[in-house]
């Protein structure tokens, strides 16, 4: 046989089989709240703030398509309903975990891949038992039953389970996991000692609330998206090499975005695109064994960008000068309400020139002055004002008004403080990727791993 030939027929039999390769190693990334506004503005800033010519890594991957959000019973979905629709291919009515609309138990990839011999990881910023972890292990008609969730999560016998904490960690559930052989490790010093084949990382015990913080906000001690994902890979790699299951959920973006703040909704999506690119560097190790799907649950805040009342050029460099999150600001106002000094508007304005750079860095015009002038006395003086209250905060008058002309600055409008029924990014690399490469529903993307897999 001709030579030439013979190499072609050999290349084309490596294409062929590569083709029909199961992955053994597959990735899930879900920013939550997520939208394509907020993923552009993000590389926007990459573009024109840092001008390193850095994309960001989602989108640098050869399949980027769509996604439709909406739940059985609403155009708008919560993390519940999507999560459930991701992780198992069944759309159900909002609030709803691992149940189908008529609340028959449905079954996650996540849980038949474990089953299959992949080792099996569920991360999250937020806590290990939100909506979007919870899809990939529980069944409950209600995602706030936290009893049961964790139940559900030591049941799971998964390698490894990570997040900010877990809101019903009784002796029951201790004992359980125990029995499991899954244990329960705190906080980033914990890391090292992990040497259960089953590990759960959660954040340290004295650490506040149910978000590991956010990163502009410059919290020590505390995990981090990319810590989490490496940790979770590293254990993947030592307790199943052979194959594994990694889901990877970036939830501060959900709530940075619900707060309508757009500086950390940038920071926890380039924070979150780190973690992408911790498993994009295990792809390009394995690229034909390794599959990597990038999306969201949903859009939240209806963002967009340059607003034709904004005069442009909309510096996202604006963003810079911000050195805390919406949600820090606000309690740093409430602080002063409660504490016995009275503050002045002077001493104000030089704590929002330390804070987010305004007046110095960033020009306030005498009319925006004017306005945040009139909240201020009306929030600190008058005491009249009402919080705002979203999701998951409630934000002082004063610290909203701030962040509207922030963002007025930076050129980022919002349409809502919830979730919006836009569709959401779609992003694959590696084996079977290009079976994303349309205008999907939610459910089809369990779907196609099923087929990828050949479930
Ligand atoms: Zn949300």
């Amino acid at each position: 046989m001709n030579k030439r030939l013979y190499l072609v027929i050999i290349g084309l039999c490596a294409l062929l089989s590569a083709m029909a390769q199961q992955p053994k190693y597959i990735f899930v990334f879900i920013g939550d709240g997520m939208g394509i506004a907020p993923v552009q503005a993000a590389e926007a800033y990459n573009r024109e703030v840092l001008a390193d010519g850095t994309s960001l890594t989602m989108l640098q991957f050869p399949v980027a398509s769509m996604c439709q959000t909406y739940s059985a019973n609403a155009p708008i979905t919560d993390s519940a309903a999507a999560g459930t629709a991701i992780a198992c291919g069944s759309k159900t009515r909002n609030g709803m975990l691992g149940m189908d609309a008529d609340t028959v138990a449905v079954t996650s990839i996540a849980a038949q891949l474990h089953e299959m011999g992949y080792g099996v990881g569920i991360c999250t910023s937020v806590s290990a038992d939100d909506a979007t972890p919870g899809a990939f292990y529980t069944h409950v008609p209600y995602r706030k039953q936290y009893d049961q969730i964790d139940l559900d999560a030591a049941r799971s016998g998964y390698e490894f389970i990570a997040g900010a904490g877990m809101h019903s960690l009784t002796d029951e559930t201790l004992a359980l996991m125990h029995r499991n052989g899954m244990e329960v490790y705190y906080g980033p010093e914990a890391i090292p000692t992990i040497n259960a084949r089953r590990a759960v990382l959660l954040s340290p015990q004295d650490a506040p609330d149910w978000n590991i913080g956010y990163l502009i906000d410059g919290h020590q001690g505390r995990l981090t998206l990319p810590q989490i994902t490496e940790t979770c890979l590293r254990h993947l790699q030592s307790v199943s090499p052979e194959r594994f299951f990694m889901m990877v959920e970036g939830g501060s973006i959900d709530h940075a975005l619900h707060a309508n703040d757009g500086g950390t909704a940038i920071s926890e999506i380039r924070n979150f695109d780190r973690a992408i690119n911790i498993a994009y560097q295990f792809y390009l190790e394995h690229p034909t064994e390794t599959l990597i799907v990038v999306t969201a649950d949903h859009d939240t805040g209806g963002m967009s960008r340059c607003h034709s009342s904004i005069s442009l050029p909309c510096p996202l460099s604006v963003f810079d000068h911000q050195h805390a999150s919406k949600e820090e600001f606000s309690e740093r106002c409430k602080a002063m309400l409660r504490d016995r000094r009275i503050y002045t508007w002077d001493d104000m304005k030089q704590i929002l020139a330390e804070t987010f750079g305004l007046f110095e860095s960033i020009p306030v015009s005498t009319e925006a002055e004017q306005t945040l002038q009139d909240m201020f006395t009306a929030t600190f003086e008058q005491r009249n004002t009402a919080d705002q209250q979203t999701l998951y905060a409630n934000f002082n008058a004063f610290a909203v008004e701030v962040f509207r002309l922030i963002n007025d600055a930076a050129g980022l409008r919002f349409t809502t403080t919830s979730h919006s029924g836009n569709p959401v990014p779609v992003f694959a690399v590696g084996v079977g990727a290009w079976r994303f490469a349309q205008f999907n529903n939610n459910i089809d993307l369990p779907y196609h791993i099923r087929q990828i897999v050949g479930l």
